[in-house]
């Protein structure tokens, strides 16, 4: 297949670029580095499969000839306010990529009579009152919160894929992305993974926002893609949650990395109040991907860091 695959240059796109050219497919790239990296590319130089276009998925996109797949995954993804490139500080491109870059992949994939996937989020759940969160769960989000740039976004987006299947018969998929993490994640993200990891190389107490009693389902990287390729594939349009149901607390999880990078600064508690609507918990219900897609994550936590932990400490000159 031809594909175009939007933020190609981010920390899942560029895993997912991957994966396509190993499938034998070609790749057309597409971002303009507001989040992403070229190194992340870099690897890809004189590949003849791939090509990239450097552009705003915000206006109107242009490919010269036929595509057969267009995957929409541009988009700001950090919700720490105190990373400079976390969304609630890119409020309006945020809500740009998600509404606008979502009407133009779509029509892009009208054009061409493409397949359409969209890169959803969990995020649409909100801080929700149903656990662990199925598809069906309709999400407690508030409209206005520091958050509700990324949320709102992404609902919109499922709505508009859904308004393009129904109307235009486009063939959609909708993606709900968990937490994921592996190497090319940035340093400066302000997530958690990348936080704990680099404080904990550094021998550093790790920052735990509220009291850690939060909690999160981390998956790896390499489970989700795979996933996300089993996803592309079968003939499924509503929603499929993608993620590792292994639910731990932030605390927990500070205790994880500690160990696993033998730090002994143990854990400070950064703000006595975590910021505004971070989600309570978080889980997914991956009945439906199991059943659809016969998958299940197989990387367990401590695995996926140790995997996860090289890049760290190379991008961090250690
Ligand atoms: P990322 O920031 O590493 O990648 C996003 C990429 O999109 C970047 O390369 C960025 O430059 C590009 N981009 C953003 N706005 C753009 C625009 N207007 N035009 C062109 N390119 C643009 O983040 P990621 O973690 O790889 O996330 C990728 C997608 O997956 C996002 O849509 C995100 O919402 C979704 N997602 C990720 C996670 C996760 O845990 N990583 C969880 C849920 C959903
Ligand atoms: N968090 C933390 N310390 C950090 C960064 C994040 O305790 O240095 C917490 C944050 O408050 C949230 C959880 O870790 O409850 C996961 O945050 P992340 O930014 O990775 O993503 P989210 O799941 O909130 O989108």
């Amino acid at each position: 297949m031809r594909i175009l695959l939007t933020g190609a240059a981010g920390f899942l796109g560029s895993h997912l670029t991957d994966r396509l050219l190993a499938e034998g497919h070609q790749v057309i790239g597409m971002d303009n580095f507001i989040t992403g990296n070229k190194e992340n590319l870099a690897h890809l130089a004189g590949n003849t499969n791939f090509s990239f276009i450097h552009h705003d998925v915000s206006n109107f996109i242009f490919v010269p000839g036929e595509i057969d797949y267009v995957l929409h995954f541009a988009s700001p993804a950090s919700p720490n306010p105190a990373s400079p490139l976390g969304f609630p500080n890119l409020p309006i491109q945020t809500m740009k990529a998600g509404a606008l870059g979502t009407h133009n992949s779509l029509g892009v994939a009208r054009a061409y009579n493409a397949k359409f996937l969209l890169a959803s989020t969990s995020e649409i759940y909100g801080n929700p009152l149903e656990h662990p969160q199925k598809e069906t769960y309709w999400g407690n989000v508030d409209p206005i919160g520091s958050r509700s740039v990324y949320d709102e976004a992404k609902r919109f987006a499922e709505a508009l894929t859904m308004a393009y299947h129904r109307f235009h018969n486009i063939d959609t998929r909708i993606v709900r992305i968990f937490n994921t993490y592996g190497p090319r994640m940035r340093l400066d993200d302000g997530r958690v993974v990348p936080n704990f990891i680099q404080q904990a190389l550094r021998g550093e107490p790790l920052t735990i926002y509220g009291d850690g009693s939060q909690t999160r389902s981390f998956c790896y990287v390499d489970d989700l893609i795979e996933g996300i390729y089993r996803l592309m594939l079968v003939d499924y349009h509503e929603p499929v949650n993608l993620g590792n149901p292994n639910e731990i607390s932030i605390k927990e999880f500070a205790c994880v990395v500690n160990q696993i990078t033998e730090n002994d600064g143990g854990t400070i508690v950064k703000m006595a109040k975590r910021l505004g609507d971070d989600p309570n918990r978080r889980r997914p219900d991956i009945s439906r991907a199991k059943e659809l897609l016969e998958w299940a994550p197989s990387v367990p936590l401590a695995q996926g860091l140790e995997k996860t932990i090289p890049y760290f400490r190379q991008k961090m000159g250690l």
